[in-house]
Parts: C-alpha cells; structure tokens; sequence
C-alpha cells in the first residue's frame, strides 16, 4: 500500500509556519506560491498576486515594493541565464531610510528537454546579522588611537575604492604616505601619552583640514599616515597637496605651557602609474617617502622609476655598508686646520671613508653617513671611529711639539644612544689622550631632537674636558638658543656659506652675523670649506679664527698629515 501524499493545505501550513520566505513563480514569472513572510515582507495580503508576473505586481504596489519586484525581474533574468542557483545578499530600503539585508537564493527549475519550468526562491533577514558584521567592521578597521582607519582596513578600502575605477579611461587617484620626522625623539623626551597626543591632533588636522571632499585617511602603525585623493597627474596639484602635510604637520602642537614641533617628509605616487594595486602603490609610496627624507626631510618626493633605482642602489648600499662594518671596511682620513693668526695647525677633522667591495658601490660620506644612521650601524661604528681618531692622535702627539687637537663628527642617534658616553671615556682612556684634545662635532638636529637628553649629555661631555663644536652652522635651525643653552667651544661656519661668500651678498652678511654672534658668546669660529686664498682673505678680514678647506689642506691619510704637524721634523 503505497502511502498517500502530504495534502497540499498542509504543505501551506508548514510554509507559512517559516520564517524564511519561499515564493515560487513560472518560466514567465508568474507567482505561483508566497509564504505568509514573503506576503507580509511585500504587503501581498490585500492584492489579487496569484498567476501575475512580477512587473504587474511591482505595477499594483507602493514604490519600495515596486523597485524590489522591478528588480527582481532582472535577478530571475540573470538566473535563467545563469541555469544554475544563484545566491546574493540583497539590501532592501526598510523605508525610514535604513535598509533592509537578505540572503537570498534563485533556484531555476528545467524539464527534462531543458525548458525552463518554475523559480524557487528561498530568503532570510539577515539584517540583524548585517549590522553585527558592519558594527565589528568599524570597530576593527578603526585605529583605536585616532579613530582613522588601520593599515589594514586602508588597505582594504583603498582597493575596493581601485576596483570601481578603470585605469585607462578613470581620473587619476593621488596616494600620500608620510611620517613625522624625528618623533621617536618626542616620545622619548615627553612621553608616549604626548606622543599619542601629538598623532591625535595630527589626525584631527588630516581630517578636519585637508580640504578634499572625497579622501581615505589612514594611519599605517606609529607615525605613518596615508591619504588616498582623486588628483590627476598635474605636477602642481602634486606639490599643493605635499604642501599642505607639511603645513599641516609643522604648526605648533600646544599643550598649554608646553609646545611641540615636528615636521613630515611625504612620498606621493600616482595611480594608476606607478602601481595598479595599493600594496604596490603603498610601496612606492614608501620608497618615494624615503627619498623625501634622503632629501633632507620636512618635504615630499614624487616617485619616480629613477628614484626607484636609487632606492635600489641605497639598498644593495645598505646591505653593504652593514657587512663593511665586520669586514673593516671603513677607515678615518683627516684634514687640518688652520689657526688664522699664528697660522699654526691646531687641528684635525676625522673623516670616514669606505673601501667598497664592487666599484659600483663607490659612496662618499654624504651618501653612506646617512644610510649608517638610518640604520643604527653609526653606533657601533661611531664607537670605533672616535677610538681610531684618539688612538691615532695619541700617536702623533708622541712625536710633535705643539699638540694639536682631533674633532670627531658625531651623530644624532650616536649622542642619544645609552652607549654614547662609555664609548667617549673608553675612546679616552685607551688612548690615554688629555679629554681637551678631543672635540666632538655635533649639528644643531641632534639638539633639536632631543634637547633636554642632550643637554644632559653635553654636560656630562663637558665635565669629562671634552671640547665641543657646532658644525654646519647655518644651514639648519641657527637657533641663537642653542648657541646660549649648550656650551659649545667653536663653531663651525657651513661651507656652503663660504663657497658662496664672494658672488652672493647675502651670503656675506650671514657669515659676518655668525662670526659676530659666535665671538659674542666667547666662541671660536671656524669657516670650513674654504678653498681659494680671496676666501681666505675675506675671512681673515672678518674676523674669522681658524680655517679649513682644500686650501689648507685635502682631507689625507694619516701618513700625509704626519709632516704637516710637524711629525718627523724634531
Ligand atoms: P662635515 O662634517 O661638514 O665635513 C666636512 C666636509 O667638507 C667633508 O666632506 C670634507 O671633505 C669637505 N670639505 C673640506 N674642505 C672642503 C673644501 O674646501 N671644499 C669642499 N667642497 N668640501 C670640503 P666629507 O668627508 O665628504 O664628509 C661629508 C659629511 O659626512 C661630513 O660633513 C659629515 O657630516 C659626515 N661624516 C664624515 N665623516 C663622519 C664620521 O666619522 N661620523 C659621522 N657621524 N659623520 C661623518
Ligand atoms: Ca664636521
Ligand atoms: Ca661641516
């Protein structure tokens, strides 16, 4: 006896106990069968629907209704052609202007020739689930810190934002990545409450006053943040919106008596020409960010493909210079100076110098000093650099009459570094060197850095005997301040002041200012970089103490400087 089927009013019954929606329609979209949620979800009730097409409904309903069944027209269209389910979440206007989310799935029934017979479909509210998903989306795209989005939810959206555009025929999008220079050195001078709080105002100024109506901000991790803009490739809308990071991040931070300065250095690339997807562009943008800050920081570089070689060519260095330290690779020139009245040699400058492995990574101080900070191998090597300059002048001072004195460049990270002063007294004591004929050269950036760690540094230094000399006077802060606050012993007039003293009159009176603000304040002025005798000259007759430059003499190896102290003469 073969069992009788399940009266069709009691299929009914189990459908509209669902909560689920289930409709099921003709091949020509004629509404065959609506649940009780489908017939509350759509306002069915009061309406003659059984047997119409979805058109004709969507004609009989109020407009929300009207636009889903209009849709719906074209999803059924989409799932014939499809032949197989078709499942999608669809976002429905809940009509007081929220929306509501359901998961729905087409099932297109055929015959066994292939002709399409019926479409079934199967939804749930999923809007509960939905807001669940967007509430714990904000929450973790957000930087909890300053409430921009995270380096991965920038990511995130930044590609959603490149997959709408079409990268032949799209207005270009302008990326900008950049970091606060120097911001370590607030943290560890104030705190990383000031810090936080410094980045937090710097988010508040990216959001509040950046200017563009369409912008993704980020912040990738510590003092990184991205700005993702439509721009186009106009050189100076380029160099207005890198204006304006650096506007916007060298305005004063006040916090009431105390006030903080920064500056930012920013790398900016193009999409779609320099990257098709963010993770290139974001690495583009770091390299051109990295160049920015080669270029002397608080400014921007746009990247360029030969900026990209130089970045490569920096690295391959890097690597190198790394390995040179083990390898002894590195080794001191000196070049004298002169005292400009009793044109005695009173002293030599220490100069580093690197034996490359390949002719290709042939590098001078400039290029390499600055990859040994970045990567804190200064430190190390700084320490063998001051040891050699002491040792080697405890060698000649064994065999001249008049001593004179070695000045050893110094770096930023090097003098903040926890080791710095050790390396200073072992320096000393190995070489057995009276303290007074060691000078450190010190720039005015590693004072502004940190100025209240230094200035308990530089103290410690003076108690020591050490001398202390300010290089590259001119080019940087000149703050009289630093001059007053630190005591140094000389100072030191940059040589592009020099190079330019004959031809450029303002350059004249800059170094007739430093020479008068240095005897001021008791303080010995060097010029260095002077190379002609009219430099000279001119120097002299203002006043200037000592000289150095090509003039006097090249910077040389130790046996080249040995008889021009005077070595091997007595
Ligand atoms: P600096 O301390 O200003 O050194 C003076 C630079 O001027 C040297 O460049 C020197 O060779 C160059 N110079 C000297 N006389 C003349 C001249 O008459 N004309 C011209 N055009 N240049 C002259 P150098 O040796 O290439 O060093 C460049 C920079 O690298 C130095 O500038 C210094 O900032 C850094 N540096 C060099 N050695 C060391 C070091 O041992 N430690 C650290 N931290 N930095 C160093
Ligand atoms: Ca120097
Ligand atoms: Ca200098």
């Amino acid at each position: 006896m073969s069992t009788p089927p399940l009266p069709p009013e009691l299929s009914a019954l189990l459908l509209d106990a669902m909560t689920d929606f289930v409709i099921a329609k003709d091949a020509q979209s004629r509404w065959l069968l609506a649940n009780r949620s489908a017939r509350a979800m759509l306002g069915l009730d009061p309406l003659d629907w059984l047997g119409k097409t979805n058109l004709e409904l969507a004609a009989l309903s109020p407009p929300i209704v009207r636009a889903v069944l209009t849709s719906c027209q074209q999803t059924d269209e989409d799932t014939w052609a499809a032949m197989t389910s078709v499942r999608r979440t669809e976002a429905i206007p809940n009509g007081q202007g929220g929306f509501v989310y359901f998961d729905v799935l087409k099932h297109p029934v055929f015959d066994a020739d292939g002709h399409p017979t019926h479409m079934l479909v199967i939804g749930r509210d999923i809007t509960a689930q939905h807001q669940a998903q967007q509430r714990y989306e904000e929450t973790v795209s957000q930087d909890e810190l300053t409430g921009l989005l995270n380096r991965r939810f920038f990511q995130i959206r930044a590609q959603q934002w490149l997959d709408e555009l079409d990268p032949e025929h799209s207005r270009k999008l302008v990326l900008l990545m950049f970091d606060l220079d120097h911001f370590r050195a607030i943290n560890d001078s104030y705190g990383h409450e000031r810090g936080d709080q410094v980045l937090q105002e710097m988010a508040r100024r990216l959001t509040s006053e950046c200017g563009m109506e369409r912008m993704l901000l980020g912040r990738l991790g510590g003092d990184e943040f991205a700005i993702l803009v439509p721009g186009g490739d106009d050189p100076a809308v380029l160099d207005f919106l890198g204006h304006r990071v650096k506007e916007l991040a060298a305005r004063p931070f006040s916090f009431g008596q105390l006030t903080l300065y920064t500056t930012a250095s920013t790398g900016i690339v193009l999409w779609p020409d320099h990257g098709r997807t963010i993770t290139e562009l974001l690495h583009q943008a770091d390299s051109a960010m990295y160049a920015a800050k080669a270029q002397g920081r608080n400014g921007h570089a746009v990247f360029s493909p030969a900026l990209a070689e130089q970045q490569n060519w920096r690295a391959m260095l890097l690597t190198a210079l790394r390995r040179g330290v083990n390898e002894n690779r590195f080794y001191l020139v000196y070049q004298i100076q002169q005292n400009a009245r009793s044109l005695a040699i009173t002293g030599v400058e220490a100069l580093l110098r690197w034996t490359p492995p390949s002719a290709d990574l042939t590098a001078g101080p400039d290029q390499f000093v600055p990859l040994l900070e970045e990567s804190g191998a200064i430190i190390e090597l700084g320490g063998w650099i001051m040891a050699e300059a002491c040792s080697q002048l405890a060698r000649w001072q064994a065999q001249v009459r008049e001593p004179v004195t070695v000045a050893v460049n110094v770096s930023s990270i090097q003098l903040h570094s926890p080791c710095f002063l050790d390396r200073v007294r072992t320096a000393l004591a190995l070489s057995n060197i009276n303290p007074a004929f060691l000078e450190l050269e010190l720039t005015e950036s590693a004072l502004v850095a940190d100025p209240i760690k230094a200035s308990q540094t530089l103290d410690a230094l003076r108690d020591m005997g050490v001398q202390l000399a300010l290089d590259d006077f001119g080019t940087g802060y000149s703050s009289l301040s630093y001059l007053t606050q630190f005591s140094f012993n000389r100072l030191k007039i940059d040589k592009s002041f020099v190079q330019d003293i004959l031809s450029d009159p303002s350059d004249l009176e800059i170094v007739k200012a430093i020479i008068a603000m240095g005897h001021a304040l008791g303080l010995e002025v060097v010029a260095e970089g002077v190379e002609t005798q009219a430099e000279r000259d001119l120097l002299d007759a203002l006043g200037c103490d000592s000289f150095q430059g090509y003039l006097v003499g090249r910077p040389s190896l130790p046996a080249e400087i040995a008889p021009m102290l005077g070595v091997g003469l007595i």
